[in-house]
């Protein structure tokens, strides 16, 4: 049987002006598809209306021009396509993997002991039961959770990394799929997505593989076959920390203003090594 061709997506939140960090992601992104002969999708990852704004949007596409990135379908954005993932909270609810939750994100990082840069583990004891029976018709009101399996190893071969191995309830817990104010949470969007558009391989960042191990539980829950998934470096400042967006100077836009090319931009960068990022993986 000959492989699906495949496809691949660009999937920037318009949350703020992108940096070098996102134009490597990109490149990454384009090169492979390209390198594969495949297509590409440019999809707008807006779904949070409190966050996202219409022109970082538009900055993003420029940027993204600007970069010599091309795509062969999109943009599509996720702000229009609620149905999609509310058809995967309702197969989630109907198969009793996912749980209303009283717990904000907020009450679980003021539980845990220290301060982490990830997402504290969820503690068990607030674990709530399924509530398939219920009649719940919309998710909106609380805040929704899988409930992950305790123990469980999920690991996955990852294009650059490896082989990567996480442990459900210890490197992460049970994790929203859908907000209180009722917008779809990423892992549930992003898996959503992904299969409705058949994509065959998932690049970004490594500090999404975390994520990964999440997202591969969901696409277990909804019956689908997972894509492959290649993470690539995170780039550092100077001062050797990871970019962020609040860093507006060093915005490409900025950047560009400045007069840099995109391949300036990229070879003043310096990516951290993957092992020193993360010890447990
Ligand atoms: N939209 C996400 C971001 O900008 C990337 C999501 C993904 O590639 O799965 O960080």
């Amino acid at each position: 049987m000959t492989p699906p061709a495949y496809i691949g997506r660009l999937a920037p939140t318009p949350t703020g002006l992108l940096h070098a960090g996102h134009a490597a992601t990109f490149r990454t992104v384009h090169e492979r598809a390209r390198a594969a002969g495949g297509r590409l999708i440019l999809r707008i990852e807006d779904i949070d209306p409190l966050r996202c704004k219409p022109e970082f949007a538009s900055a993003c596409l420029e940027d993204l021009t600007w970069l010599g990135i091309t795509w062969d379908e999109g943009p599509v954005r996720q702000s229009e396509r609620r149905t999609v993932f509310l058809d995967a909270w309702t197969r989630l609810r109907a198969g009793g993997f996912i749980y209303p939750s009283p717990h904000s994100r907020r009450d679980v990082e003021l539980a845990a002991q220290a301060p982490h840069e990830e997402e504290p583990v969820f503690p068990v004891e607030w674990r709530q039961p399924a509530t398939e029976s219920l009649p719940w018709k919309t998710p909106a009101g609380v805040n929704w959770r899988f409930r992950v399996p305790d123990g469980e190893a999920i690991s996955f071969h990852d294009g650059r990394v490896g082989a990567v191995e996480l442990v459900a309830g210890r490197d992460f817990g049970d994790f929203v799929v859908w907000r209180r104010d009722d917008v779809p949470a990423y892992e549930l969007a992003v898996v959503a997505d992904d299969i409705a558009m058949s994509i065959t391989e998932v690049v970004r960042g490594e500090d999404l593989l975390v994520s990964t191990a999440r997202q591969l539980l969901l696409y277990r829950a909804l019956g689908a076959t997972p894509p492959k998934f290649y993470h690539g470096p995170l780039l550092r400042d100077t001062a050797g920390r990871r970019l962020a967006k609040r860093d507006a100077a060093l915005s490409l836009r900025a950047l560009r203003e400045a007069g840099l090319t995109p391949e300036a931009v990229l070879d003043s960068f310096g990516s951290a090594p993957h092992v020193a990022e993360n010890p447990r993986i």
